[in-house]
């Protein structure tokens, strides 16, 4: 095959893989959403059918001549083609050197631990679990020491999620991020906690539904192509840079659960739709990584949404949607009952200050999992003494405890950390940003335009053009230092609750 060929042929083949992923998000959607409750089954075949097409074209012998093809003429590639080709390349691999027994076992295994999740979470049993958490590491270290046998088995997989991540990267960052918050938690637990009963009166849901277009009016978010709908759990999917998809979920009684739950999404969503439009159809058409993608929904919630030029201009759309509820409120009460901060139990739902130490709890486990330091039956006795130590508190049962999440019954081992990095990659963006311009006015002043435009430049727009590592090097001009996370969080939490910083 020759270049010119080969060029043109990863051009149609990705375009054919994003159609079948179109097709099939866009049903898993739908089964999220809209779809009958009796529907499953029939859109289980479907899926099938399309997964499997979709996999002999991501592994089939034209996909292997071309990236071979375009492999060997790297030095003449321009930038874009050389990356798809190394990224198409690092797929190939990996699923060449899966036995395809292993592959369906694997899915097997993933889809009965699910369901018995379900049922121990329900019932409080982590007995019946266990023996699947430790059927799942087995499996995920036997492909770890397949496709990357040189590689420290939960290093492939911190990779997977976030490239270029290791368990010894992660241990210099919670290590920073322990010896800064924890002190700061035992802070706030000792000043008086500030008022949130605003967001335990009842805010009728037609009116939240308004409240959610009005906040992705005010985002920038292009509602041609983007929507809202809701669900159990909120999230995000895209099915290209054209056509995004974000959920929420109203609760009556806690308003500011719904509002930044869109604020979260709605971060997701902007990077999504302003990618180049160069990218669009290929497999960087996309965020590079959860760690970049949490950084910027987190951005959005936490930075921007929770600050108190936010609720500065969130106040007055309140005012006029919600008047009863508003009357003798003030924008900084606001403020504050958007960022009270308590230990506690259930990741989900923790503050932006405490939230970490629940990341820091799980990575601990699976590193030690991995290494053969711990067994699946140690499980729940170390989640509670970890939350113990981490933020104080006694954890009642397993389904408040080792059981609330679904990661490990989805066999995501090695993907919480992107969630703090998240976090932390936000902080250093701000501090970055402020030295252009005045990111609180421009909330302020209802030019979050100007942030979208920062952030369009600077990281939407390159997609997956960069490693994620990379990409935040470049954004910072320096390596990635968590103390502008750590010093955001000391100066925000002392003057919200009134020590020294
Ligand atoms: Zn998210």
């Amino acid at each position: 095959m020759e270049l010119q060929e080969a060029k043109a042929r990863i051009d149609a083949l990705q375009r054919k893989e994003i159609a079948y992923n179109h097709a099939m998000g866009l049903l898993s959607y739908d089964g999220a959403t809209g779809a009958p409750a009796g529907t499953a089954a029939n859109r289980g075949e479907t899926l099938a059918v399309l997964s499997e097409a979709s996999y002999g074209i991501a592994t089939g012998p034209e996909m292997i001549e071309t990236v071979e093809t375009l492999l060997r003429h790297a030095d003449e590639l321009d930038e874009v083609t050389r990356r798809i080709a190394e990224v198409k390349n690092k797929d190939l691999t990996e699923l060449r050197k899966i036995p395809v027994e292993d592959y369906v076992a694997y899915t097997k295994l993933i889809n009965e631990a699910d369901a018995v999740w379900h049922k121990a979470k329900e019932n409080n049993d982590y007995a019946s679990f266990a023996p699947y958490i430790a059927r799942i590491v087995e499996f995920h270290k036997k492909i770890a020491a397949l496709v990357s046998p040189e590689k420290d088995p939960y290093d492939y997989w911190l990779d997977r999620f976030e490239e270029g991540l290791t368990r010894e990267k992660c241990e210099v960052f919670f290590a920073a991020l322990r010896r800064e918050i924890v002190p700061l938690v035992k802070k706030v637990t000792a000043s008086p906690q500030v008022d949130d009963s605003l967001n335990h009166i009842p805010f009728p849901i037609p009116e939240q539904e308004k409240l959610s277009d009005e906040l992705m009016a005010l985002m920038g978010i292009d509602r041609d192509h983007c929507t809202i709908s809701t669900t159990e759990h909120p999230f995000t999917t895209e099915f290209s840079k054209y056509d995004v998809r974000i959920t929420t979920h109203y609760h009556e009684t806690s308003f500011l659960s719904s509002l930044f739950s869109v604020v979260h999404e709605g971060g997701h969503a902007l990077y999504e739709l302003n990618v180049a439009d160069e990218l669009a159809y290929t497999c960087l058409g996309r965020g590079v990584s959860m760690g970049v993608h949490e950084s910027q929904s987190r951005f959005f919630e936490n930075i921007i949404g929770r600050s108190e030029a936010f609720a500065a201009l969130l106040f007055p759309i309140l005012e006029r949607l919600f008047p009863e509820q508003m009357k003798g409120r003030t924008p900084h009460g606001l403020y504050l009952a958007a960022n009270k901060s308590e230990p506690s139990l259930i990741r989900t739902e923790a503050d932006e200050l405490t939230y970490s130490l629940h990341i820091m709890v799980r990575f601990e486990i699976e590193k030690r999992l991995f290494a053969g330091e711990v067994t699946a039956a140690d499980l729940p006795a170390l989640w509670n003494a970890l939350y113990k130590e981490y933020l104080g508190v006694d954890v009642p049962d397993a389904r408040r405890g080792v059981l609330q999440d679904s990661h490990w019954s989805g066999g995501m081992f090695g993907y919480f950390p992107s969630y703090a990095l998240g976090s932390a990659y936000g902080a250093e963006i701000l501090a970055r940003m402020e030295r252009e311009f005045d990111v609180f006015a421009a909330v302020e002043h209802n030019e979050i335009a100007k942030i979208n435009d920062w952030l369009r430049e600077h990281i939407w727009k390159f997609g997956s053009l960069y490693k994620p590592g990379e990409l935040m090097e470049k954004v910072f001009g320096a390596p990635f230092d968590p103390a502008y996370y750590t010093n955001y969080l000391k100066k925000k939490y002392a003057s919200i609750y009134g020590f020294e910083a």
